[in-house]
């Protein structure tokens, strides 16, 4: 993928697209929505909503417990979501996919199952300044509990990782590293296949939260080279409650099991329980299995747009509107890398974030203000909060327009 507009946007038949998500003709405050919040949580299609629907009236039965018809048919349902994701990220086996509730649980079952055991005093994670408290926390809790320690690759002004300094902070004592695919404030694509290069030769895994980033491109576990790889399936325009761990069979055949309970056992005794080979041992208890049915069905529809298209359509509309936010006096964006994706982080002289966020709601504008689950960014910037557009394949040049107008409308009842 590339920062320029791809000759196919044209091509991209949005208003088509923008009938196939119900949630899209509402109004707020008596205005046509305008839903510029997606890499918070994404619109669903209907053919989400009605595999979710008719799952529950047609279908809804345990998964891997009943040999009865409904059984068989909910199992195989849940389980084709596993073969989708492993398409969608080209994952050499089904077996490596790790179903999980989203991103969150896909990390802490790595800083659980794979560094707790692991790691010790004189250890270090290293992670970057601009990762999402998901990517953060989890390695803090890992660290206090084993004492290792956490270390920072830092970023540029314009939201850059700054390569060199990552790849000097490889040291031997670093034992992981973990790196967001796309940052969810600033936009910024990071190089991972370059960055897991360098992490390999000096035999350290490779984390990638790649949360923002399966929405928007081509994800290749295999050309990245990374080692883990986590996604969540509401930003993919699934249901909330879903989402995958990939990783590597030879990692996670070593990785003794997060949670315990049914389902991920071989055989229980009171002396002594053994496990099921993975990823069935991180499976415990009952899944989302209507949201896994809903997660398959929402890769089934993004597939069938295209992700080479929805990156360049996203990238093309970002250039409109990164292009007519500059024309705003006083307007700031955060994060102006040289490969970004659809997410746009501003602010303007004078007015705070929650203001401006609520006065644009008001217009209809749906954006978030805050610090987005990344207090060290906002830190690095010496600011609390941003207002953070976010857009998606099913928005538009005409919702830019309006969008810019509204926050040449609500600026002047800040200033
Ligand atoms: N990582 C990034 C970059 C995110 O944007 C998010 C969600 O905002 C997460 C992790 C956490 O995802 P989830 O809450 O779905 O587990």
């Amino acid at each position: 993928m590339t920062a320029r507009p791809h000759e196919d946007a044209a091509v991209f038949d949005v208003e088509r697209i923008r009938a196939d998500f119900p949630l899209l003709t509402r109004r707020v405050h008596d205005k046509p929505l305008i839903y510029f919040d997606s890499a918070n949580t994404a619109q669903k299609p209907a053919v989400v909503i009605e595999a979710v629907d008719r799952f529950y009236r047609e279908t809804n039965a345990n998964v891997s417990r009943a040999v009865h018809q409904l059984g068989e048919e909910a199992t195989a349902a849940y389980e084709a979501t596993r073969d989708k994701l492993a398409r969608f990220i080209n994952a050499p086996s089904r077996d490596e996919i790790v179903l999980t509730s989203g991103t969150t649980q896909a990390i802490n079952l790595v800083a659980y199952s794979y560094a707790l055991p692991r790691f010790k005093p004189g250890d270090e994670i290293l992670v970057t300044t601009m990762e999402h408290h998901a990517n953060i926390v989890p390695w803090q809790l890992v660290c206090e509990r084993t004492g290792a320690k956490l270390k920072v690759a830092p970023i540029s002004q314009s939201g850059e990782l700054i390569v060199e300094k990552f790849v000097d902070a490889l040291t031997p004592s670093v034992k992981l590293a973990a790196v967001t695919h796309i940052s969810n404030v600033l936009g910024t694509i990071n190089p991972v296949a370059e960055l897991a290069r360098a992490a390999r030769k000096r035999g350290i895994p490779l984390l990638v939260d790649g949360s923002q980033a399966a929405p928007h491109l081509p994800v290749d576990v295999r050309a990245l080279g990374c080692d883990f790889y986590a996604l969540t399936g509401h930003k993919l325009f699934g249901p909330t409650g879903t989402g995958a761990l990939w990783a590597r069979k030879e990692l996670l055949r070593d990785m003794p099991p997060f949670f315990g309970g049914g389902e991920m056992i071989r055989e229980v005794r009171f002396e002594k329980t053994t496990f099921a080979d993975p990823p069935h041992r991180f499976e415990a208890g009952t899944p989302n299995i209507a949201g896994f049915v809903g997660l398959g069905t929402a890769i089934d529809y993004v597939e069938s747009l295209g992700r080479e298209r929805i990156a360049a359509y996203e990238h093309a509309l970002l250039d409109y509107a990164t292009d007519a936010l500059k024309e705003i006096p006083g307007l700031r964006i955060f994060g102006e890398a040289a490969r970004k994706a659809s997410v746009i982080s501003f602010l303007i002289e004078g007015a705070h974030a929650h203001d401006l966020a609520t006065l644009l709601d008001h217009e209809g504008v749906a954006v978030r203000s805050g610090h987005h689950c990344a207090h060290p960014l906002m830190h690095f910037y010496g600011v609390p909060a941003t207002v953070r557009a976010s857009l998606a394949f099913y928005n538009t040049r005409d919702e830019v327009d309006r969008f810019v107008a509204a926050i040449v409308k609500v600026r002047k009842l800040l200033a």
